[in-house]
């Protein structure tokens, strides 16, 4: 049975509005229909989040956290089949995805409870004077968080849990790929007891929807999740407000002659296949040094007959569709290029519609589109590597910055490779996806401006340092 649900303004269902069908990538069944915002919701939805003044205490936005996660919980098994049938992740990634967000519910509620306030006193150098600075932090008016389909679940509660927490009324777009589960997201924390004026969930088109709350002069923030393409229009259209952009990446796993070769199998697998390789941080390059390359690539092949690729919803699935077919056969073309210019599939390659099977690619020229660009699915591309330098070198080479992961057993190695990537992230003996909720998470060059993610950074973009002094 399909869902129909409703754009949401200033929490409340719209009652009219053009019809959006949500289509499973796998068969193309109907998943549910959206009721979709126009221009006039747009300018309602800012307008109500605007005249908002009742922000919640810290203890009441807290308690709305605490009971949307306890809702969900209860409803995992629904949310992750919503997650598998409206993105094609197979059905283990969407469970994983409900548990992070969870996570990223728990670690909101707890922020919204503390206060990181300082205290200045002014006597302390030949100029001062017996006062007292305090640092106490407001909301924004109104924020707005824009998500892709990746984690269709996940992204939302990354945008929505610390506007919460920092009592900031938000207005989110979804990927119209995947609104059916932010949609009964929202619902749950508007069940919790979350004032509706504090959050509008908005789908339609670009031009109604998005655009004008880009560059909507009373929008404070934009925060937005996606491709580095649409990231850097919307850094030249927001015009003077903040923004926080987390961008598309092409993250490399480097592994070294010293490595533990049964983890570096296990990490590049899972760093190129989980999520269908559709995480900004999924491995995407597989950087090995020339001593272990041959072993190694043997021991990947082995490993990926084991991600077996099928129905999203098959228990026995692990790796699941793509978001559609036309990225499905974007990554085709970008196989095939690296084919002609002297790659060698290994294992994997075919496609049927939106599904590409995990695929192992040896000898990737260093220049292929396939790893100088973002090759956003369960590809498994790698490049023999000289020694440490020549991996550092190679993977500071193409215009992304996101995260990176170091297989490694020698620690002068691991800690050059820390100095020298340039990227928001290195992770040692791990995949670059590695992080908690709370961690702070975010890239640089094309893969953002440096502002970090995470709960309690995102609390910080979503308001702002209000400073104060008075006589003591
Ligand atoms: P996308 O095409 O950039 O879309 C992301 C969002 O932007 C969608 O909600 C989309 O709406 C909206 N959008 C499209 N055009 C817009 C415009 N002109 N102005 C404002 N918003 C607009 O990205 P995607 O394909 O959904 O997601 C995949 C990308 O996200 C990958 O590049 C991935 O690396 C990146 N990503 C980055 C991170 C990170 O933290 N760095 C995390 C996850 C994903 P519609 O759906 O209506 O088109």
């Amino acid at each position: 049975m399909s869902l129909e649900l409703f754009s949401l303004v200033a929490g409340r269902p719209l009652s009219q509005g053009d019809s959006l069908a949500v289509k499973s990538p796998y068969d193309g069944s109907l998943v549910g229909t959206v009721r979709q915002a126009s221009r006039a919701d747009t300018d309602a939805a800012i307008a109500a989040a605007l005249a908002f003044r009742d922000t919640p205490t810290r203890f009441q936005r807290s308690d709305v956290l605490e009971k949307t996660r306890a809702a969900l919980e209860s409803r995992r098994e629904e949310f992750a089949r919503t997650i598998a049938s409206e993105a094609g992740l197979a059905l283990r990634e969407g469970r994983y995805e409900v548990g992070r967000t969870l996570d990223v519910l728990r670690f909101a509620a707890m922020e919204a409870l503390r206060d990181d306030g300082q205290i200045f006193s002014c006597d302390i150098s030949a100029q001062g004077k017996a006062r007292k600075i305090f640092t106490t932090r407001e909301p924004l008016r109104c924020a707005v968080a824009i998500t892709p389909f990746n984690h269709p679940l996940n992204q939302v509660a990354h945008k929505v849990g610390p506007a919460i927490a920092a009592g900031t009324p938000l207005i989110l777009k979804p990927s119209e790929k995947t609104p059916l589960t932010a949609l009964k997201f929202a619902a749950l924390l508007l069940e919790a007891g979350l004032p509706g004026p504090m959050l509008s969930v908005l789908l339609g088109p670009t031009a109604e929807v998005a655009e004008p709350l880009v560059r909507h002069p009373d929008v404070e923030l934009v925060a937005f999740t996606g491709s580095v393409a649409v990231g850097k229009r919307i850094a030249g259209t927001a015009g003077y407000k903040k923004l926080l952009l987390e961008l598309g990446g092409n993250d490399p796993l480097i592994i070294l002659d010293d490595a533990d070769l049964e983890l570096a199998v296990t990490l590049a697998a899972e760093g190129s296949y989980r999520n269908s390789g559709q995480r900004c941080t999924a491995v995407k390059r597989i950087l090995v040094q020339q001593g272990i390359a041959d072993e190694f690539t043997r021991r990947l092949v082995e490993r990926t007959k084991e991600y077996v690729c099928g129905n999203p919803l098959d228990e026995a699935t692990r790796v699941g569709t793509v978001i559609d077919e036309p990225s499905a056969v974007h990554l085709e073309t970008v196989l095939q290029e690296a084919v002609a210019a002297g790659a060698k599939v290994l294992i994997g390659g075919r496609r049927k519609g939106a599904q590409l099977e995990p695929t192992v690619v040896a000898d990737v020229p260093r220049d292929c589109r396939m790893v100088v660009c973002e090759s956003f699915g369960p590809l498994a591309p790698i490049i023999r590597v000289r020694d440490l330098d020549d991996a550092l070198e190679l993977a500071n080479s193409t215009a992304y910055g996101l995260s990176s992961g170091v297989v490694t057993s020698h620690l002068p190695s691991a800690l050059k490779a820390v100095r020298t990537l340039r990227c928001g992230t290195v992770n040692i003996n791990e995949v670059p996806g590695y992080r908690i909720e709370s961690s702070p998470f975010g890239g640089i060059k094309d893969s953002g401006l440096g502002v970090k993610e995470g709960v309690i950074e995102s609390i910080k973009a979503y308001s702002y340092v209000k400073t104060f002094s008075l006589p003591w």
